[in-house]
């Protein structure tokens, strides 16, 4: 009896944790469990060969979606475009909704070249998926922030922080693009 209540007891201990992990409208990792995620990709990019780079993701003038079309929408929009990032990287727990429609996307082993193409990728599938929906007149487009490991990130936070500059970089440019934090880094000297 005391066996079977134990065992029921860890269950509901992991379903909660499972819950107090997880955005309730799409279903991805949240903020808190996003950066647990990506300072275990930073610990091990630094044991292999440093390679780690990160996608700052924010819906456009997504206040106006909500306006015109309705929250509803809005909130299938950020259902359609979790679904999206979530189908275009190799594991699921690489997409996180860090608060409103703001998504990170890890790419852990990509240098930035490449994370670029990759997230060029997601932007314009985010804005199909978006197309995708049927709603008469919506139009979405996302602005990403795109930055690599340096050497001198010592914590997610310094990573994070340029991300969301080339983020906001990329919203003054005009919105609808990606914009690399460090475009003018070396590969090799990357990490
Ligand atoms: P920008 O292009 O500069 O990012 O403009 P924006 O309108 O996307 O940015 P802003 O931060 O002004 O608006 C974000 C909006 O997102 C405001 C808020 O009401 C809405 N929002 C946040 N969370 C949710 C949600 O879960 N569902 C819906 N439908 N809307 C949400
Ligand atoms: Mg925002
Ligand atoms: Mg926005």
């Amino acid at each position: 009896m005391l066996n079977l209540r134990l065992g029921q007891l860890r269950r509901q201990r992991d379903e909660m944790r499972a819950l107090a992990d997880t955005d309730g409208l799409t279903g991805l990792p949240n903020r808190r469990a996003g950066l647990k995620r990506l300072e275990q990709h930073m610990r091990d990019a630094r044991a292999g060969d440093g390679t780690l780079a990160v996608g700052f993701l924010d819906i456009d003038l997504f206040k106006r979606i909500n306006d015109v079309h309705g929250h509803e929408a809005g909130d299938r929009v950020l259902v359609a475009v979790a679904a999206t990032l979530t189908s275009a990287v190799r594991d699921p727990a690489d997409v996180i909704r860090m608060g409103g429609e703001e998504f990170l996307v890890l790419l852990p082993g990509i240098g930035g070249a490449t994370a670029r193409a990759r997230l060029e990728g997601m932007r314009s599938e985010v804005s199909a998926a978006g197309a995708g929906l049927g709603i008469e007149g919506l139009v979405v487009t996302a602005s990403i922030g795109l930055a690599t490991l340096l050497a001198e990130d010592t914590d997610a936070a310094s990573l994070l922080r340029r991300a969301d500059e080339a983020m906001y970089r990329a919203k003054r440019a005009g919105r609808d693009r990606v914009v690399d934090a460090e475009p003018d880094v070396a590969p090799d000297i990357r990490a």
